[in-house]
């Protein structure tokens, strides 16, 4: 098997170390692909140290390769949004997400960060906050589940939720360096947990105002992917890795306004909640990326899930579409959950959603 976990990491430290021209800095541009749900990154030498993406100069790349063009017209072009610290090589050096655009200037498919950017400029009077629970999957390199049994499964669920010791959480280190790697980046990552499934983890993003919430989350994927590629560990963001009774996988969203921050904060939190029953469909079409496609097999109304078919929403309630946190509701004020979002949507189009639905009013 050719991976390179195999290849001696000593070795390439000796090399990382060398002394390189001050002036130097390692851009790795960061895109989104026509799947909408994988991420890809290429890296370029520039001679001075960039510190808003204004700075970077707009790049390309082979789109035909990416599922984002024809091989006869393949350039695609490289707009840098956004700039973090680059975790792997340090110094100077950075990571850059960037939107996508065709040869003719217009965006990519998978660029859903344009119609996010717009309903947020409209709504930036509210601020609006998002916090997701991004929930994943370590898998092993033949893509069965992290250390579980090659045939057969492990125990039933029960012990791993939050668990401790070493038949109850595989996968601990890598949770470990992400979440550093995350706070080193300036992500503001702001809690984990082991998951119900085991080899299943969560971690948390937010709340962060505007946009900025799917630039982080998509960064901090990217991030997760280069992690556990250094264990020879693959990342699966499928919301339903292994079928039957063993829990999916999801991104819960936290939302709130200043208005649903402030004293009395709740009638806006309800308001909120009775216009999402309203555009069940519409939500459901925008929390996966494949229209409700792959949140079919998650959404059942089992394994702590709601019905696909079906807006639900209730104080504490993890069978419902929509949950109001019990200290919120004992608060009178702060934020609700919609736990129906899929662990490999697209934050853009996910917040974007919730901010026509509840703000926007379209
Ligand atoms: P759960 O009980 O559903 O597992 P978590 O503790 O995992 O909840 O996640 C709570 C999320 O709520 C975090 O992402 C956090 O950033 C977010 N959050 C907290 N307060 C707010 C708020 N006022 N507005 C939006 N999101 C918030
Ligand atoms: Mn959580
Ligand atoms: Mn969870
Ligand atoms: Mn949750």
């Amino acid at each position: 098997m050719v991976n390179d976990t195999l290849l001696d990491k000593t070795v390439t430290y000796q090399y990382m170390d060398l002394p390189v021209p001050s002036n130097k800095c390692l851009a790795t541009y960061v895109w989104i692909d026509g799947t909408g749900e994988d991420v890809r990154g290429k890296t370029r030498t520039l001679d001075f140290v960039p510190t808003k993406p204004s700075d970077l100069p707009v790049w390309n790349y082979d789109g035909s390769s990416t599922y984002q063009s024809q091989g006869s017209n393949s350039d695609t072009y490289l707009i840098p949004v956004a700039i973090y610290k680059d975790p792997f090589i340090r110094g100077n050096n950075v990571l850059v997400l960037c939107e996508t655009y065709k040869y003719n200037k217009e965006p990519t498919e998978s660029n859903k960060r344009v119609r996010c950017a717009e309903a947020m400029e409209k709504a930036k009077g509210v601020h609006p906050w998002f916090g997701i629970e991004q929930e994943y999957t370590l898998l092993d390199m033949d893509l069965k589940p992290f250390g579980w049994p090659k045939q057969g499964f492990p125990g039933p669920q029960g012990p791993y939720y939050c668990g401790v010791g070493a038949n109850k959480v595989y996968g601990r280190s890598i949770m470990e360096a992400h979440y550093r790697a995350c706070l080193y980046a300036g992500i503001n990552i702001t809690g984990t947990n082991a998951e119900v499934l085991l080899s299943q983890w969560e971690y948390q993003v937010g709340p962060c105002e505007g946009i900025s919430i799917g630039d982080e989350l998509w960064m901090s994927r990217y991030i997760l992917h280069r992690v556990a590629e250094d264990f020879g560990v693959v990342v699966s963001f499928d919301p339903k890795p292994v079928e039957g009774n063993w829990n999916g996988a999801g991104a819960h969203i936290n939302f709130s306004t200043e208005a649903m921050r402030t004293q009395d904060g709740i009638f806006e939190i309800e308001k909120a909640i009775e216009k999402l029953s309203k555009h069940h469909k519409r939500h459901i079409q925008a929390y996966d990326p494949r229209g409700g496609k792959d949140n079919e097999k998650r959404l059942t109304g089992r394994n702590e899930t709601s019905s696909i078919d079906t807006f639900s929403s209730g104080v504490a309630n993890r069978g419902a579409s929509v949950r109001i946190p019990r200290g919120v509701a004992e608060e009178g004020m702060g934020y609700f959950e919609d736990r129906r979002p899929s662990s490999n949507c697209d934050p853009y189009s996910v917040a974007e959603a919730l901010v026509r639905t509840c703000i926007l009013d379209e």
